[in-house]
């Protein structure tokens, strides 16, 4: 059995009913499951449809997202989320740099290697080094604020946790961040890159190894392993280049609002809903949220 989900932006013209009605018709699915009234739906199908891309790309000028995935084995227990542009609508070391007085700079460096453009690693780098000698003291400035969180996080984590998943966040970005992100969201843990300071400033460098695209997906197996799950029982969700191993080794991997070169390569796309859509792609409903 699959399961085809349609899922909408909270803050856009709703889901119709119509529109969830047709594609049932057209796909000879079962009887539609409302998981939140206007928002968000799910079909059970026999089998994958032939047309899903093309009606996927249909409901996408619409604003609606389509998903088609097996149903079983759908709640996942263990999540691992991405931070920059995931779970926080900024990238950290962007608004580092507004405050550094170079922003355009370094946004320009981070777009290039969040679409794969450049090796993460040496992009890393490169970035932090830019930032030698700023105050440290802007991080907590940045946090407070510059930083936003993108709607649905807390939901996300809190109902996981609810129905017994551990949840991780896994990023290429800075501890000094994830820190404060994490327990403001309720995640259980955080892995991220350490900014090095010396005498209250940023030293231009961050301790090796990085953090990058290859550690994302060996936070997945060895978390995996302390946790007693496969892969299949792994949400992924992020944006970035660096997620895509991560993303694909996971038995959900969602690209979240992002990259074009990773939305291309992924087989779950969440474009117009927030962070709840990754749960109504295990087929919870809003009734079942936790916060
Ligand atoms: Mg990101």
């Amino acid at each position: 059995m699959y399961v085809a989900t349609l899922i909408t932006a909270p803050a856009g013209s709703g889901l119709p009913t119509a529109t969830v009605d047709a594609l049932r018709a057209r796909w000879s699915g079962g009887p539609v499951r409302w998981l939140a009234e206007d928002l968000a739906a799910e079909i059970p199908l026999a089998d994958p449809p032939a047309d899903a891309a093309d009606q996927w790309a249909a409901l996408q000028a619409q604003g609606i997202d389509l998903a088609v995935q097996p149903a079983a084995n759908r709640r996942k227990r263990l999540l691992l989320a991405d931070m920059d542009s995931t779970m926080i609508e900024q990238e950290c070391i962007d608004e580092l740099a507004v405050v550094a007085g170079i922003g355009p700079q370094i946004a320009a460096v981070t777009a290039r290697a969040m679409n794969g453009e450049l090796e993460f690693e040496s992009a890393l780098r490169e970035r932090v080094a830019l930032l030698a000698g700023l105050d440290a003291a802007v991080i907590a400035e940045v946090l407070a604020e510059r930083i936003t969180y993108t709607p649905g996080g807390r939901a996300l984590v809190a109902t996981m946790k609810a129905h017994g998943a551990t949840c991780v966040l896994v990023s290429g970005g800075f501890t000094a961040f994830t820190g404060a992100v994490a327990a403001h969201l309720g995640f259980d843990a955080h892995r991220a890159n350490l900014l090095e300071v010396a005498d209250g400033r940023l030293s231009g460098s961050v301790a090796e190894p990085i953090l990058g695209r290859a550690a994302k997906r060996e936070a997945l197996e060895e978390l995996c392993a302390r946790h007693a799950l496969t892969p299949a029982d792994v949400l992924a969700i992020g944006d970035g280049a660096n997620d895509l191993d991560m993303l694909e080794a996971a038995g959900m991997g969602i690209a979240m609002h992002a990259k074009p070169a990773v939305a291309a390569r992924a087989r779950l796309r969440i474009h117009h809903g927030d962070l709840t859509a990754a749960l109504y792609l295990q087929g919870y409903a809003r009734a079942d949220f936790a916060a």
